[in-house]
């Protein structure tokens, strides 16, 4: 089966601003794709491409079997997009919204309501749908916009930044729908700032620096190539110290550490949430106090740093994905 989405060398310049320097993408069909990247790094500009609102200048690309630039109709009836360019129009009611967008796509009045009523259903939306949508709180929106983008069922989703902005239940519900999305088949490309997101969502995140992608794999590859999870416990006696870092030796994929002032090992490891269960449940058995236990996972800017020797420059708030 050829790729759903494929770009081989993709080029655009904003006069001097060089967005895209070479981007090459492949995505097969009924996966997730998550570009990640930092502000800048160009992954809007890829999905304003692949959904026909740019030209390249150079290189190619094709959707669901069209050009992006010789097939942009045909490529449109195609694609559903949501993000950061999305309209949702305010004044509209949250059905009034879906109705709309079930007309642009020729779907007929009688269709568009009935295809409305099931999205509005679908995300949750049923008791506000006959609200004006500048009254819904930010998820809602999200939500809203997310069904307008599946109006027409298309095959093929472009989600710019999908959750930027919510809070962690709307996050974790909005990654559900998509989720089943992909177990119906449909193909997505994302773009995250946030590594948690590309953790969760996409079989493989493309790391995007500078109009191009640096580093290419499944969340875990990409982990394990910078360090991966780590377990961190800080005990209450030093006594236990050197007992405990001995016990859980077996669950590091490196070397643990150990900081005999702090009362603290840290141990990699490659699934962070079982090892950690498994290591409170020892420490729980043994009678072995803990003052604090975590899990820390790499943050976009340990990825960059590791992969690009430079800072990803993402502003404040997104840096920090501790759990
Ligand atoms: P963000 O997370 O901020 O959306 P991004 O990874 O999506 O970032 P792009 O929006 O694709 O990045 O931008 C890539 C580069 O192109 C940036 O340097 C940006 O300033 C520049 N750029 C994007 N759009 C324009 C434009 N219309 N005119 C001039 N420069 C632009």
């Amino acid at each position: 089966m050829p790729p759903a989405i494929t770009a081989e060398g993709l080029v655009k310049r904003y006069g001097d601003v060089i967005a895209l320097d070479g981007m090459d993408l492949s995505v097969p069909e009924g996966t997730v794709l998550a570009l990640l990247g930092p502000n800048g790094a160009g992954k809007t500009t890829t999905v304003r491409i692949l959904t026909t609102l740019l030209k390249p200048d150079a290189g190619r690309a094709t959707v669901a079997g069209c050009d992006v630039v010789a097939d942009a109709a045909r490529l449109r009836s195609r694609i559903g997009a949501s993000g950061q360019y999305a309209a949702v129009d305010d004044h509209l009611t949250g059905a009034e919204n879906l109705e709309m967008v079930g007309r642009l796509y020729h779907l007929g009045a009688r269709r568009s309501r009935q295809r409305a009523r099931e999205l509005l259903e679908r995300f949750d939306l049923t008791e506000a749908a006959d609200r004006p949508a500048q009254g819904y709180s930010g998820g809602m929106r999200r939500r809203l916009d997310l069904a307008a983008a599946l109006v027409a069922g298309p095959p093929v989703l472009f989600l710019d930044e999908p959750t930027t902005g919510l809070d962690p239940r709307a996050r974790a519900g909005l990654w559900e729908t998509i989720a089943g999305l992909v177990a119906g088949g449909t193909t997505v490309l994302l773009t995250t700032q946030y590594m948690e997101e590309a953790d969760r969502l996409a079989d493989t995140v493309a790391v995007v620096d500078r109009g191009r992608v640096i580093a290419l794999g499944t969340a875990d590859e990409l982990k394990d190539q910078i360090g991966g999870d780590r377990v961190e416990l800080t005990l209450t006696s030093a006594g236990d110290l050197h007992a405990v870092r001995q016990a859980l030796a077996s669950l590091a994929v490196g070397d643990v550490r150990a900081d005999d002032a702090a009362l603290r090992l840290t141990i990699p490891v490659s699934d962070g949430t079982a090892a950690l269960t498994i290591a409170l449940g020892h420490l729980a058995a043994g009678g072995i106090a803990v003052r604090d236990a975590g899990l820390r996972r790499p943050t976009l800017d340990e990825v960059f740093l590791t992969l690009t020797g430079h800072q990803a420059g993402a502003p404040a708030g997104t840096k920090e994905q501790d759990r």
